[in-house]
């Protein structure tokens, strides 16, 4: 079996490294270089601390990944397992975080509700007498997005996988008993393809995919939409119409007045919407996204560089919570990515058309979540079972349905 999968980003890679473990032919095409997309820009977070069971499960099958992947992979990706710590500046989200952990906890995460003085202990500086509640889980941490990368990349290739950069997919259509009728000018109105049954993927049936890169065609049993933000435009090469919306996020790497911990974790603030972490060498990490408004951008086109504006903002909003972001603090570098948003904050992970799987939507969170999405798209592409989360509640028809998720712990 050959499954073509279109992006070289963290999920990508960890698909192609999934598949080709478990026996695929594997192929990814990358329209420019490995990470370049939003892995590269990412701020390397990892937590359980989600709102829905799903997210939850996709961390806790990730996390013994990035734990053990220097030995696994022999590259080391940095990983720092300072914890994450959220808080809640309203008693309506003190209530949220009560439910979270139950739901979480139940999941098996160590995560726990702590008043604004249990959550001092974590980060000294808290400014105690903003919040009234706050929720940690030892089990999150941080870790090196283009270390992953490099791991995922060199795994891959030693079990045989054939990656080519500078490689955009242009074009594709279904070919064989599927229909040739797919493709950028107007899509596949196969029957077959109307139960978007994920066990309808790869049967001999369902025929394969081909796809156009200016180096020529590429014929596969499946196909990938691994795209990230990009997925929107790849998946309609193929007639297909994914609700996921590029949008813009910032982070700045500044060098707090104050003496933030080295272990210090992840904090969000998620009234505010404002996060930080401690950097190397005494820097931070910190961003968040404050405009009311949220336009999609051109994924080619968009500003990749960060606002000053935008860092001092997200530097006082730092500050608000915890005292380490005074008027000293020096706004070092920055820079834009991309968000892939999906109306229910949740991942697409669905065959969508025999043969052709999409893993793209992460809305946020998909470097941590790569390993497990992995083995979730290998599972669609083989017919088989063996990834730990059951990914239904990510089917592309929910958002017909109407059974959308709701994921309320969003920075
Ligand atoms: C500022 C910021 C902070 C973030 N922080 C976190 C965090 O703390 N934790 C977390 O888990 N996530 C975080 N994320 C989200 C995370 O970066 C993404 O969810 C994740 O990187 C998605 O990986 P991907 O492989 O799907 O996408 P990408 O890394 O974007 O890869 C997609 C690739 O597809 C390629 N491509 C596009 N079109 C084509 C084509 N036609 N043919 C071939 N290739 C194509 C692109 O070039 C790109 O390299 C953050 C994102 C941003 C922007």
């Amino acid at each position: 079996m050959h499954v073509l999968i279109v992006g070289g980003g963290v999920v990508g890679l960890a698909c192609a490294h999934a598949l080709a473990g478990r026996g695929a032919e594997v192929t990814v095409c990358e329209a420019g270089t490995l990470g370049g997309g939003s892995t590269g820009r990412a701020a390397g977070g990892i937590r359980t601390q989600f709102s829905t069971r799903v997210n939850v499960e996709l961390s806790l099958a990730s996390v013994p990944v990035w734990e053990s992947f220097a030995d696994d992979f022999g590259v080391d990706i940095d990983y720092r397992r300072s914890g994450y710590l959220f808080l809640a500046r309203t008693e309506e989200t003190a209530a949220a975080f009560r439910e979270n952990v139950a739901m979480q906890t139940e999941a098996g995460a160590p995560s726990r509700v702590l008043s604004p003085a249990e959550a001092a202990e974590y980060l000294p500086e808290l400014r105690t007498e903003s919040f009234v509640a706050a929720t940690f889980s030892a089990a999150d941490g941080v870790a090196d997005p283009h270390s992953a990368v490099q791991g995922y990349a060199d795994a891959a290739r030693a079990a045989g996988v054939d990656i080519r950069t500078k490689t955009p997919v242009t074009d594709l259509a279904r070919v064989g008993d599927g229909g040739s009728d797919g493709g950028s000018d107007g899509g596949s109105d196969d029957d077959s393809s109307d139960d978007g049954s994920a066990d309808a993927v790869a049967t001999p049936d369902a025929g394969g995919w081909r796809a156009e890169t200016p180096d020529g065609s590429i014929d596969a049993d499946a196909v990938v939409v691994a795209a990230g933000a990009w997925s929107g435009r790849v998946a309609s090469l193929a007639g297909v119409d994914l609700p996921i919306a590029p949008r813009r996020r910032q982070i700045a790497v500044v060098e707090p007045e104050g003496d933030l911990p080295a272990d210090a974790p992840l904090t969000i603030d998620l009234d505010t919407g404002a996060y930080f972490r401690p950097e190397r060498e005494g820097t931070a990490v910190v961003g968040g996204h404050f405009s009311e408004t949220d336009p999609d951008v051109d994924p080619d086109r968009f500003d990749e560089s960060m606002d000053v504006e935008w860092a001092v903002e997200a530097t006082e909003r730092a500050d608000d919570a915890a005292a380490y972001f005074g008027p000293e603090t020096r706004i070092r570098n920055g820079w834009a990515g991309l968000y892939a948003v999906t109306p229910d904050h949740h991942a697409i992970l669905d065959a969508v058309e025999p043969g052709l799987v999409v893993a793209a939507g992460f809305s946020g969170h998909g470097f941590q979540h790569a390993p497990a999405t992995g083995e979730a798209v290998a599972d669609l592409c083989l017919g088989e079972d063996a990834c730990e989360v059951d990914v239904s509640a990510l089917s592309l028809d929910r958002f017909e349905s109407g059974e959308t998720l709701r994921e309320r712990n969003v920075a």
